[in-house]
């Protein structure tokens, strides 16, 4: 294995996972990236005296971070600290209700007892079933490769069979938390978390009810200068250790010779390699980077996951209700996701999310300000009309905003940006600008994304959001922990 090279198509998340591991385990890494930055969808930029994280906002499951530093020999206190959110979420209904999710389970569900028509026991009773469904099946779907036999004879995974019949995949996660939870408020609330991964809480399986256990159970954080220094607490470690980065290179393809990827070409040159890694989304690497190879269909056509539009407001006023998180719900979730996932356009009474880091970061703002990072769950891009839908969208945004806090918020935005599904996609080559790769609306979604290798060409490995274990942070790094141990059992 010593001195194997391994090329990395993209400085995502991943990709620089997937280094830090390869590079611990005496492989020669080297990342090529297109953009002049690391990070990919973990990205931030300043202006006006605001800064923003452009993309991920909630930062769970830390262990996985802190593990790389651990692989990597290195003390991770001078890259990366982080600290635990006591309030997770301040939520706001349109009937008036507001609800402060705090992390402590037991304060949890005594508060949502004098919030909702529930029996904190009932909130009890939820978690631990949670937390089963998590135990049960995370060394199955999110720590190794699904597709390698020797995954199918461990003792977990034959205990995740044997108990399949009470993991709620035959439901969906709203007839689920419908049952479990009556208050209809309540189970909008636990219905956000099909959100977590891109999906709709009216298809995905009932099995998705294991992802408030991570919240809840994990924890909730913040890092210290925002979302953006995990990425770029990754690179400088990573580049510490020895791996080399190629900025504004593009890869064009990859080089296959009798079955086995043999490198990648870069401006029309040569660049040769033992192992290839992409962390490309799974369609562009197909479609653009192995256009000679037979593309598996199948798993390219499943609906992506929803996208995002997100504006950017510099707001001139702080508000006390607000905290680092902060949900507006819709009045109609199911009208919303049938817009989001079957109309394939938005709701004009949409859930935002108004992320606020210079609640937590005082520098993140000017004086007496706040930096909102203002999101709503829309389509991925298929075409769709978005200046429209941005300036519809906007004036939907603001009048709800508007009435929930009771105060003209268009009077207050001194600054703004806008991220739309295709610029998503123009800025990280994410097929139709999806979030999360695949959405998982089905109960097989888990065993239709893409392995993380491919059994016909030797030495070619996939990692990040569109390809297993699926997308978000903390799965995202875990695909550079499954690629890795591949690659230094097979090398
Ligand atoms: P990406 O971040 O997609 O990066 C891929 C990289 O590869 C890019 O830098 C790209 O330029 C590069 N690349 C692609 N093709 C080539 C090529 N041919 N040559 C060279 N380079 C190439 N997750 C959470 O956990 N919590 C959240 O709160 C959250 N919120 C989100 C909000 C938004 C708006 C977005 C966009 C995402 C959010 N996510 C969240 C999801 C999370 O950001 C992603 O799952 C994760 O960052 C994806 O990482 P990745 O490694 O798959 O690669």
């Amino acid at each position: 294995m010593k001195n194997q090279s391994v090329v990395i198509i993209g400085a995502g998340i991943a990709g620089l996972a997937s280094a830090i591991r390869l590079k611990a385990k005496g492989f020669k890494v080297s990342v090529y990236e297109a953009n002049s930055y690391p990070g990919g969808k973990l990205a931030a930029f300043s202006e006006n005296g605001y800064r923003f994280d452009m993309g991920p906002s909630l930062f769970t499951m830390p262990q996985f971070v802190e593990d790389l530093f651990k692989v990597a020999n290195v003390d991770i206190s001078n890259y990366f600290q982080y600290k635990k959110k006591e309030v997770v979420c301040n939520y706001f209904y349109e009937d008036g209700t507001t609800f402060s999710a705090v992390a402590d389970e037991k304060e949890f569900a005594k508060n949502a007892e004098n919030t909702f028509n529930v029996k904190a026991e009932d909130l009890e009773t939820y978690f631990k079933q949670s937390k089963r469904k998590y135990d049960l099946t995370a060394s199955l779907f999110l720590e190794k490769s699904l597709h390698k036999f020797s995954t199918y004879f461990s003792k977990d995974t034959l205990k995740a069979i044997f108990n399949v019949g009470s993991l709620d995949i035959d439901t969906t996660l709203d007839a689920y938390n419908s049952k479990m939870l009556k208050d209809e408020r309540l189970v909008q609330f636990f219905n956000r978390f099909a959100t977590y991964n891109g999906s709709s809480p009216y298809q995905t399986p009932g099995i998705m009810s294991m992802i408030p256990h991570l919240e809840q159970y994990f924890g909730t954080y913040f890092p210290k200068g925002g979302m953006h220094s995990i990425s770029m607490s990754l690179f400088q470690l990573a580049k510490d250790i020895g791996v080399d980065f190629y900025f504004n290179t593009k890869v064009e393809r990859i080089i296959t010779d009798k079955n086995k990827a043999i490198g990648i070409q870069i401006s029309g040159e040569k660049v040769f390699s033992d192992i290839v890694v992409s962390n490309s989304d799974i369609v562009p690497t197909y479609r653009k980077l192995l256009k000679e190879e037979k593309a598996p269909e199948k798993i390219l056509n499943q609906p992506r996951s929803s996208s995002a539009l997100i504006f950017y407001w510099g707001i001139k006023k702080e508000f006390r209700q607000l905290d680092l998180h902060n949900i507006f719900f819709s009045e109609d979730y199911k009208t919303e996701f049938n817009y989001i996932f079957n109309r394939k356009e938005v709701h004009n009474d949409p859930t935002v999310y108004i992320n606020i880091t210079s609640k937590e970061e005082k520098g993140d703002a000017p004086e007496s300000c706040e930096n909102w990072f203002t999101m709503i769950n829309v389509p991925s891009n298929t075409g769709q009309d978005w200046d429209k839908i941005i300036k519809q969208a906007r004036e939907n945004i603001i009048k709800k905003v508007s009435r929930l806090l009771k105060e003209d918020i268009s009077k207050l935005i001194e600054f703004e940006a806008i991220l739309d599904p295709r610029t998503i996609e123009s800025k990280t080559q994410s097929y139709q600008g999806a979030l999360y790769g695949a959405s998982s609306n089905n109960k097989y979604a888990a065993f239709l994304r893409h392995p993380n290798f491919k059994s016909s060409i030797k030495n070619l490995y996939f990692c990040g959001g569109s390809v297993h274990p699926g997308g978000g942070i903390p799965l995202c790094l875990l695909s550079g922990k499954i690629v890795s141990d591949l690659i230094a059992k097979t090398n």
